[in-house]
């Protein structure tokens, strides 16, 4: 199924029809567009940077594409390092930013020595054929990510149709579909992406491969999985993003265990817990607050762990014991399909860790157990497990009444029950809704691991 472009191209927009300014460019930016012009090379914006200010909103970050070689910008800039293997890529470093320098590539037939270097599956592994502006335009994956803007003239570029389905809403594999995700399976996640973030319609020919093709993902390194998912993740449409892979059976090649137990579903208890997840992260992320994502994993991984837990206990295995255990079986498993860095798992852990302990509200432990370091992200993620979980709500309460408190209050809310006081009967709380039961006092939830 080729996608159409039914329109003759290519297309010069100048400067007076489009809204792209160079002041709505970063100044980082620019100045690696106009070192690259007066040098006499060919500059261009590209990608995501010209999609993003054609529809009004604000870049991620700045592409480059240029017709220097990675050895001819590295000269022309001292702040340069040349990066990658699949696609050698020049980094311009200007303090925090990166500005992303690529040499115009064409997307050409392999061969042995064409430069593109193939695995048996289809899979594109290096691709470093210099080629014309032309040519990387339709070697890049979606039209709407394949406008350039230029330098010399600041006119946007259209090779392959890309302006119109940007007016049209539409996102639009450049040419075949299928042979497209073989190609790089990662696109289909890229265009969920796409979809959830810029809120455009995928393009018919575009969508139906996706249903059949998600076992193509597990051809890809579980590294460069964990970079994409941490973008389908942090872009502040996680709850779209993980129905959308979902809908289009992509999620179980990432999260197996976690598909599993979603479609056994019992009670809605992992759907409820994981979509307060997403959206805790969606909110926090529109306040521009800091997300860490071993708050999402320990979200994404908790029913999977749970049941592991619970078959070991069964197994006469004791609750801290199972928990670890379990611990270990699930981040397993999970990295044979999407590494997790310890920088993330070690945290995961600890938060999970710190469930069975939070029970523990007599005596000095409580006291101390709000010291740590990581009990914030524990008590946050008890607030998750709150709204499914009536064992859990009845803790979350306690602990939110209990920060809530000073010191002197701390430690008469601890004093163990006496035998006397037991007897007569534990005054019992009952629960309150959820609106009540964050106390005011109380810091607001949210993961700051
Ligand atoms: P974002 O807003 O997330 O940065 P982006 O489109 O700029 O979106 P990048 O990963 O920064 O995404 O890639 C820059 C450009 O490189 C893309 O717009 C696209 O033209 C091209 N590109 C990226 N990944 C692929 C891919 N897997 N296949 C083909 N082209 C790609
Ligand atoms: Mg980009």
């Amino acid at each position: 199924m080729e996608s159409r472009i039914p329109i003759s191209l290519p297309i010069l927009i100048p400067r007076p029809e489009h809204n792209i300014s160079r002041a709505s460019i970063s100044a980082n930016a620019v100045k690696v567009l106009y070192r690259l012009h007066d040098a006499g090379h060919r500059a261009c914006l590209v990608g995501g940077g010209v999609r993003d200010l054609l529809l009004g909103r604000e870049p991620k970050d700045f592409d480059i594409a240029t017709d220097a070689r990675p050895e001819q910008v590295h000269k022309l800039f001292r702040n340069c390092r040349l990066i990658g293997r699949r696609f050698r890529l020049a980094h311009v470093r200007f303090g925090q930013e990166i500005v992303e320098v690529a040499t115009f590539r064409a997307h050409s037939e392999e061969g042995e020595s064409s430069g593109v270097e193939r695995a048996a599956d289809g899979r594109i592994l290096s691709d470093n054929v210099y080629g014309n502006i032309e040519e990387d335009a339709w070697r890049r994956d979606f039209t709407i990510n394949a406008l350039y803007y230029d330098i010399a003239n600041f006119a946007v570029l259209d090779y392959v149709g890309g302006m119109a389905d940007l007016e049209a809403g539409l996102i639009r594999l450049i040419g075949d579909p299928a042979q497209r995700y073989h190609e790089d399976p990662v696109r289909m996640l890229r265009a969920v992406r796409f979809v959830a973030k810029l809120g455009l319609r995928l393009d018919p020919a575009t969508e139906a491969p996706l249903h059949r093709l998600g076992h193509l993902l597990e051809q890809i390194p579980p590294a460069r999985l964990f970079d994409e998912i941490l973008k389908l993740f942090m872009s502040g449409c996680a709850i779209q993003t993980f129905e959308l892979l979902r809908h289009y059976r992509l999620f179980g090649w990432l999260f197996p265990a976690t598909e599993r137990c979603l479609s056994r579903q019992q009670q809605h208890y992992p759907k409820t817990l994981l979509v307060r997840a997403l959206a805790n992260t969606d909110q926090r992320l529109t306040e521009d607050r800091p997300v860490n994502p071993a708050f999402l994993f320990a979200a994404l991984l908790w029913e999977p762990l749970r049941e592991q837990a619970r078959r070991l206990q069964a197994d006469g295995v004791d609750e801290y014991a199972a928990l670890q255990e379990a611990a270990d079986v699930v981040i397993r498993e999970q990295s044979q399909r999407v590494v997790l860095p310890r920088r993330y798992s070690l945290p995961m852990r600890e938060i999970w860790e710190l469930q069975p302990r939070l029970t523990q509200i007599t005596g000095k432990r409580p006291l101390r157990l709000a010291t740590q370091p990581r009990f914030r992200a524990a008590y946050d993620f008890l607030m998750l497990r709150a709204d499914a979980d009536e064992q859990a709500a009845e803790l979350a309460d306690w602990w939110t009444r209990f920060l809530g408190m000073n010191e002197a209050e701390r430690i008469q809310a601890t004093q163990p029950v006496t035998r006397a006081q037991a007897k007569k009967g534990k005054p019992r709380r009952r629960r309150k809704s959820r609106s009540t039961r964050q106390d005011q006092s109380a810091p607001p939830p949210g993961p700051d691991v």
